[in-house]
């Protein structure tokens, strides 16, 4: 078995978005590239876009005139895949469909040396299915990459179950040569990127189903949250066809779990052809003049006395809110004892939210969600109990903007926005480690280079505390019954654990 791929020719099978991509990756990283398209010509058009792309990267400073015609030397499109003879490694970028891909490993045996490494970028087929009647399945490999190609960092590097573990490590090694983050995952529905981020939009197309809030609204949370884009901008810019068939496949592949059921509001969306921004409107309106809809701004509240103001229980939040009042000159009592955080006023509560619902935690009760970046964007979720007085529906979320947070006020749902998708990304990612898909640093690394995520899911958890995330999770268990909120055993296990360690 070849023990490095670093000066091995490289085919690239398949010259669309990816395989483009991937062939200037490798070029550029001094690979001799070949690049072949069942489409006639498609290869050859791919080379001339590469050189315009490389070229105008020349032209804008950003890579030497020698090092882009070097790179271009490299790539050779060529017509039949017998030119491939003698290569090293093969990529295969070509159509998602499992019998193409499969029909074209098996012609290429008979054409590449039995050490060959097969790689192939697939974004939702098994590897070990598409080895399956390969006369040596241990040497193909997932090597998925992200689009743009070029520009994003991860690689998960996917075992099927016949997958040679050193032919595992080579590819690890050249992505890492190529200027990529490598991370290993086993062959799974959606591998890790896919899989984990599914409740990133699953939590928010569940809220916009239960009319809990407006699309805008949800993605200002999350984007205050630290997230680039909130999750109904964001299936706009995917467009939802892409995003549900994703979403369908994955659900699909996980025998119907419920876990991952897609979304009857997504389902319409993509049967009225509002697919997002390609299609000018999907939660949007895309078309020109139309702004995106403002978001209330709420006045803070004069402080009231000292003796009615008390600040409950201990962490990062209850520091928070300690530090704000205490720049106000605000004299105010301390619970640190309590089991619940936030602020009492005069007797009624502005909880932290731990999963229930206001209304679950009583009448004068208004909750409001995990501020995670407040630094950066203080616009925070809260819902007031379905009891509580005018008064308090009106005092509460003035509280909040007197707290230095810009309230949005949302339906009383357990965990509200930014708690319910952390918890279900943590629980998402609890899982695949569980499941041997991913070590926890890979699904942290893989969730903020894949997808540009703040932090990784186990950071959050750090951040956090276990118990915090199992309680928010067992009241949305307990709220909606079913399977699709169950606690990942090693989450449930996970304080076990800890003290085990230590
Ligand atoms: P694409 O449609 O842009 O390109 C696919 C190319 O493969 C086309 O040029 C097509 O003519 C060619 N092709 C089809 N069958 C072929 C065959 N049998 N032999 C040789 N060439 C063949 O698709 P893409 O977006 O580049 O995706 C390619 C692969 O990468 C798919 O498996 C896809 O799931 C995966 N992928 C895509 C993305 C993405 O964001 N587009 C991200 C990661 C992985």
């Amino acid at each position: 078995m070849t023990q490095t791929l670093k000066d091995a020719s490289v085919l690239v099978v398949g010259a669309g978005i990816m395989g483009a991509g991937i062939a200037q990756v490798a070029a550029q990283a001094g690979h001799s590239v070949r690049l072949f398209d069942t489409r006639e010509g498609a290869a050859a058009q791919a080379k001339d876009k590469l050189t315009q792309t490389l070229q105008g990267l020349a032209a804008k400073g950003k890579l030497s005139a020698e090092a882009a015609e070097q790179t271009l030397s490299r790539i050779i499109a060529i017509t039949t895949l017998e030119e491939a003879t003698g290569v090293g490694l093969v990529v295969e970028a070509i159509v998602e469909k499992l019998d193409a891909k499969r029909g074209l490993f098996q012609q290429l045996e008979a054409i590449v040396a039995a050490d060959c490494v097969l790689a192939t970028n697939t974004s939702s087929i098994s590897v070990t299915a598409i080895a399956n009647g390969l006369q040596h399945p241990q040497r193909l490999v997932g090597m998925h990459f992200f689009n743009p190609v070029p520009l994003m960092k991860l690689v998960e590097v996917v075992s099927g179950l016949q997958t040679d573990a050193a032919v595992a490590t080579v590819i690890f090694d050249l992505s890492k040569d190529w200027g990529k983050v490598p991370v290993y995952a086993r062959s799974t529905p959606g591998f890790i990127v896919n899989r984990i981020a599914r409740p990133y939009y699953a939590e928010t197309l569940a809220l916009l189903q239960e009319q809990a809030a407006k699309p805008a609204v949800l993605d200002a949370c999350l984007r205050a949250a630290g997230f680039r884009m909130g999750p109904c901008e964001l299936m706009d810019l995917i467009g939802h066809d892409t995003n549900f068939s994703v979403t369908q496949s994955v659900f699909e592949a996980n025998f119907y779990d419920k876990r991952f059921v897609p979304s009857l509001v997504q389902r319409e969306l993509v049967d009225g052809g509002l697919l997002g921004r390609k299609s000018g409107r999907g939660f949007y309106d895309y078309a020109e003049g139309v702004s995106t809809p403002e978001l209330e701004a709420v006045q803070p509240v004069e402080l009231p006395t000292a003796q009615l103001l008390r600040v409950h229980g201990q962490g990062p939040v209850a520091d928070r809110l300690v530090a704000t009042l205490l720049q106000a000159k605000q004299a105010f009592l301390r619970v640190p004892s309590s089991d619940w955080v936030g602020l009492c006023v005069e007797g009624a509560q502005l909880r932290l939210t731990d999963g229930r619902t206001a209304s679950q935690l009583g009448v004068e009760v208004a909750v409001f969600d995990l501020p995670l970046n407040p630094a950066a964007d203080a616009t925070l979720a809260w819902a007031p109990s379905l009891r509580a007085s005018p008064a308090w529906r009106r005092a509460a979320p003035r509280w909040l903007a007197t707290l230095g947070f810009k309230p949005l006020r949302v339906a009383d749902t357990p965990a509200l926005v930014v708690a319910r998708t952390l918890a279900m990304l943590i629980n998402e990612a609890a899982d695949a480690v569980q499941q041997g898909v991913c070590t926890q640093d890979g699904a942290d690394a893989a969730m903020k280079l894949g997808v540009n995520y703040p932090a990784g899911p186990f950071e959050w958890l750090a951040q956090w505390s276990t118990p915090a995330v199992l309680g928010v999770l067992d009241a949305l268990d307990t709220h909606y019954r079913g399977e699709r909120y169950r606690v990942s055993p090693w989450l449930r296990q996970r304080p076990w654990m800890d003290m085990e360690s230590t």
